[in-house]
């Protein structure tokens, strides 16, 4: 499990964390205990979920059948 740290929360703009296992992402807040979970990124080419990998310049979704990847936006960052 790898996680990173913004002032993002979008109810109260405080610390948010987004934990991720395997293809689940949860973005969470310490302050006010805001929860949300975002969708699984599907390939487009094979229509199956993608992993989340680490690169050089941050996570990114990776497709194990195809090697398709697609930058993962942090909350706040799109
Ligand atoms: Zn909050
Ligand atoms: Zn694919």
């Amino acid at each position: 499990m790898v996680m990173w740290r913004m002032k993002d929360c979008p109810k109260c703009g405080g610390d948010f964390f987004l934990d991720f296992d395997g293809s689940v992402l949860i973005d969470h807040c310490l302050q006010c205990g805001y929860i949300q979970s975002r969708p699984k990124e599907i390939c487009p080419n094979c229509n199956i979920e993608m992993l989340i990998e680490e690169g050089d310049d941050g996570e990114f979704y990776y497709c194990l059948k195809c090697d398709y990847t697609k930058e993962l936006h942090k909350v706040g960052s799109q």
